[in-house]
This record gives structure tokens, sequence and C-alpha cells, in this order.
């Protein structure tokens, strides 16, 4: 105690702010992140920013004042922690065997009829307890800080019936208050897939009837702690009608759209955003022209999973149109049990090698606006004075090492909210 401020970041040779006073950046706006060289940055006792300037500004400025810790971070750069806009990290039961048998030649309907598949995960998720559940997360949780995470938004979904989707829920929930590197937005995705026995309409009514009213319940007795409502709107799955009647119903209870569209088959995703008010869809390889006009105009962000593209071998969303046509960009990892990746530093190196984003666009993707597609930007998503301090460091003189060292990008440091969450002693 005693001490003026708690830290001070001193002399990055790149401090990269992403942007001013805005809360999201669209079109041309994407590239031109605002970074300052040779940065200083001071932040408080509650690991609020305070301020950020030059090195030089900084030092006369703040001569006279005492700081609980000075990090020299010359000849390194500093970014905004990452925003992860789209995970599925609650589950129980890798699919290994999977990625085998696919890459084999087998197709999505041979892996479901041996077994395996989301069926797979959703019997394993079941039969798992809440504690079994946690301690599966936590390790999850921890290999995201090292890769420079420190907010995600994280879905249910695994259970398709009240019990284990509040289990998964309460999981998050624990999770959120109890582990300090990762903030967690949680998300109630009842509505991931049709659960055996039940066709397209049952399952909606089910949703609808009992796990809405469930959640209702629990979120007002602090059990969990859902903002947002998913549904996998797709051919087969939930179509168009069931879609926008689960939505509407998590709108009415005070939760906020965000939902899987257009990923296999152009299902109307971006009209459907338009109308209801949605704020995020995730996917879009199969968005239409008049989808992300509807998605530009509301505004919905487009939450893009270059990862999934990837692992499926499909063709990816038109990112670059979207960034033409001011549709808000956002990425995300999907981690999942199909697609295992934590890291957004290699879905940013996707983005820009598979999606034809730039190295701004991307950043800016996975900082400032991920954060605005789960509601967070006004407190995450940038440096700038009265937000979070939540950085990595990154032992590089241009914070573009980030992107380009893909795999294991040269972190040396990551902060949540002031305070050291992650260190690489090498
Ligand atoms: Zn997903």
């Amino acid at each position: 105690m005693g001490f003026d401020f708690k830290l001070k970041i001193s002399n990055a040779s790149q401090l990269v702010v992403i942007s001013k006073g805005k809360p999201f950046l669209i079109g041309k706006e994407m590239s031109n992140i605002e970074i300052i060289e040779n940065g200083t940055m001071i932040i408080d006792e509650n690991g609020i920013i305070f301020d950020i300037g030059t090195f030089k500004e900084m030092e006369e400025k703040y001569k006279d004042k005492s700081f609980e810790k000075v990090l020299d971070c010359t000849g390194k750069s500093v970014l905004p922690g990452f925003v992860d806009g789209h995970t599925h990290p609650v589950f129980s039961g890798d699919r290994v065997h999977e990625f085998a048998m696919k890459l084999a030649g087998a197709t999505y309907l041979d892996v479901h009829k041996a077994g395996g598949g989301i069926q797979f995960t959703i019997s394993h998720t079941k039969n798992s307890t809440e504690d079994e559940l946690y301690q599966l997360l936590i390790p999850r949780l921890n290999r995201m800080l090292k890769n420079g995470t420190t907010l995600i938004e994280a879905k249910s979904g695994y259970g398709l019936e009240t019990e284990t989707e509040m289990k998964m829920l309460k999981v998050l929930d624990r999770a959120s208050k109890q582990f300090q590197g990762v903030e967690i937005v949680s998300t109630y995705l009842g509505g991931h897939a049709i659960p055996k026995g039940m066709n397209a309409s049952e399952a909606t009514d089910d949703i609808i009837n009992k796990q809405i009213p469930e959640l209702k319940r629990l979120k007002d007795a602090g059990e969990i702690s859902p903002a947002n409502i998913d549904v996998f709107l797709e051919k087969g799955f939930f179509e168009y009608e069931d879609t926008k009647r689960i939505l509407q119903a998590g709108k009415d209870i005070g939760l906020e759209c965000n939902f899987h569209g257009d990923e296999l088959s152009y299902m109307k995703s971006g009209e459907l955003a338009g109308e209801l008010g949605c704020r995020a869809i995730s996917h879009l390889e199969k968005v239409s022209e008049d989808g992300m006009k509807a998605m530009a105009a509301t505004p919905t962000f487009a939450v893009l999973l270059p990862t999934t593209a990837y692992i499926l071998r499909l063709e990816c969303p038109p990112a670059r149109r979207m960034i033409e046509l001011g549709v808000p960009v956002a990425l995300g990892s999907d981690f999942n049990p199909n697609a295992h990746c934590l890291s957004m530093p290699f879905v940013m190196n996707l983005a820009c090698v598979l999606m034809k984003m730039n190295m701004n666009e991307s950043l800016v993707a996975a900082t400032l606006n991920a954060a605005a597609s789960i509601n967070k930007s006004s407190t995450h998503g940038s440096l700038e004075v009265g937000k979070f301090a939540d950085f990595v460091i990154l032992s590089a003189d241009k914070w573009e090492h980030i992107i380009y060292e893909m795999v294991d990008p040269p972190i040396s440091h990551v902060f949540k909210k002031g305070n050291l969450v992650f260190s690489n002693n090498n």
C-alpha cells in the first residue's frame, strides 16, 4: 500500500491501442488501428487503465508518482487481451478418434452413424457431474490464457434438455466467479441440435416451455448468468420459423440473440437478424448479399470462425465482401470437440490466409469487435483510459509477430485487470 498506482507498463516499442472512443470498427476503419510508438500505460489499483501515452510524456507527467510495479517493455509490443467471440468449452469426451476417420475420408454422416459427432459429446456431457465438467474446463481456460485470450463467449448446448443445459450454464457461472484469468460471457444454446426421439417443433416447444422458464428461474436466483441465446439455424435442424420463435422467447426474458447461421446452407440468417435486431451471427459461410446488407444496417456482428472451414475443408465466409459492405466483423475460435483450437493468434492467421483479411482487420476482429459482439466493448477490447487493463506483452518490437508466428508466438506476459495471470519464463 501507499503507492499512487498499481502498475506502469513502460516504454513498449509498440502500444497497440486499436481505436479511441469507438464501440467497434467497420469497413476501412478496420485497417487503421492506432499504435503508440514507445508507449507507456499507467494502471490504477482497480486494474483500470488510468492513462496512456508516449514514454516521454508519461515520464514527465508522472515523475513524482509511485508505482507498486514497473515493467520495462523496451523492445516489446503490448496488445489488448484477445476476445474469443465463439466457444463451446464445456464438454466431456474428446473426439480425436473422429479426426482420423475424417482424414480417411469419412463424411459427417459416416461419423454420425459410427456413434460419433455431437451425439457422442452429448452423451458424455450428460453423464458427467458439474464438478467433473468444471475440472475439464479450467485447463482449457488456462490454455486460452497462455495464448493471450482474456475474454470469451462460451455456450451451453451439449445437453439439449433442461437438466444438462442448466448444468453447463452453472459450470460457466462458477468459472466466471472463480477463475481469474479468462472472463466469460455465457450463452444458452439449448437449440444446438434436435434431440433423439423429437422432431424440430417438439424440440422448439421443449426449449420455449421448459428450458427457458427454468433458465429464467435460475438466472433470477443468481445460479447462472447467461447473457445471450443461440440456436443452430440449419436445414433439417432448427429452420427459420422455429429459430425465430426460440430467439424471440430468449429476447422476451432479456437475452441477446447471437446465433449459428448460414453454415452449411443459406437460411436467411442475416435477414432474420435484421427482423429481430440480433446482436451477432456466427459462421455465415453461405450468407447472401441481402443478408450481409441487412447485417450492416442493423448492425449485426458477423462472428467468423476460420477453424471450421479449415477443419471441415469448407468454403470460407465472404469476409472481404462483409467488410466492404460495412458489416462489423469479429472472430472466434469455435473451440469445441470437432475444432480443437484454443488459440486466437492461430485464428487470426487463418483469417488472414484463408479469408484474405489483413493483419489489422484480424486484430480488430479478435479484440474490439469481438468484445462488441458480446456487448463488452465499453470495458474490453482496446487499450483506452477507463477500460480494464487486459493485455498481452509480446517479445517482439512489431505487434504483427502475434499473427506471423502463428502457432507459438512469443507471448511473454498476459495481464487481466492489471494482474499478472500468465508469464513465460523462457
Ligand atoms: Zn459453434
